[in-house]
């Protein structure tokens, strides 16, 4: 592989349009300041629900097979050229909602022995040695089976790495900090009927909303907002954009949040609010 700039970012997320909505502003930023920007995606996602009636027709393995080129054109959108699927397209499966029997198929992601998918994902490290990590809190974000599943194999694989002498450096979480989330919703209930949406999401339906003080990490995307907003319209089986808003299948109207923030839970030197996921490094450090 041909040599990699210095700044190495690897993103873990569950589905096909989970890096956009929760990091697209972030991806498309580091990436054109030339950071090397890795996606693991690790299931298709192939259980989600989809939103157009003319692309209804699609489900399990060939809206599996949809969502790995919505997910190319959306990281053409961002500027990435580094994504893969865990294992490989279609290694695992999309485990569906918490609750459902879906989480009982073999073949799903929320029934893979953790430290093998972790032991996929440190192959990753290996070739691209990157210095932050960025993926769920333990409860992924939502309790959705598969972002349990990914924060499970990702903490594992950056544990596995450091005993392999690979530690990364910075290990983030996605946070949303509660006061931006209540004025962007308060701006958004304003807005809504000047919208295509009906109705407007609550708090509680947006993953990752945690009290201030815990978010340590304000990554400005304001320049790349209409990079997200592309990103989260190539996948079009799941979400609704109407710029500065979107839905996902159940309709409710959420804001587009172009400032996205991090809660550092593993490295860096403590500062309070880092502007930068790769605060603290030196090139030669
Ligand atoms: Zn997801």
């Amino acid at each position: 592989m041909t040599e990699l700039p210095f700044r190495r970012l690897l993103l873990v997320h569950a589905h096909p349009d989970d890096e956009s909505i929760n990091n697209g502003a972030t991806m498309a930023r580091y990436a054109a300041e030339g950071v090397h920007v890795t996606l693991v995606t690790c299931t298709l996602g192939e259980r989600g629900e989809v939103i157009p009636p003319e692309l209804a027709h699609l489900t399990g393995a060939a809206l599996g097979e949809h969502r790995l080129r919505e997910l190319t054109a959306a990281m053409g959108e961002l500027g990435v050229t580094d994504f893969r699927l865990l294992g490989g397209a279609g290694r695992y499966g999309d485990s569906g909602m918490m609750g459902l029997a879906d989480n009982d198929d073999p073949g799903c992601f929320w029934q893979a022995d953790v430290d093998e998918a972790a032991a996929r994902l440190v192959e990753v490290i290996r070739e691209v040695r990157p210095q932050v990590l960025v993926t769920y809190d333990p409860d992924g974000g939502y309790g959705h089976p598969d972002h349990i599943q990914t924060h499970r194999v990702a903490t594992r694989a950056a544990e596995l790495a450091a005993a392999e002498g690979r530690p990364i450096a910075k290990v983030y979480w996605n946070r949303v900090p509660r006061a931006t989330a209540e004025k962007a919703f308060a701006g958004l209930r304003e807005d809504l009927p000047r919208t295509p949406f009906d109705r407007a999401a609550g708090l509680d339906d947006v993953p990752g909303v945690v009290d201030d003080e815990r978010v340590t990490t304000e990554i400005d995307g304001t320049a790349y907002a209409a990079a997200k907003a592309a990103a989260m319209r190539a996948h079009a089986t799941q979400i609704t954009v109407a710029e500065p808003y979107f839905a996902l299948s159940n309709g409710l109207a959420q804001p587009v949040l172009t400032t996205e923030h991090y809660e550092l839970v593993d490295g860096g030197s403590g500062r309070v609010r880092e502007t930068d996921l790769f605060d603290g490094m030196e090139e030669g450090s």
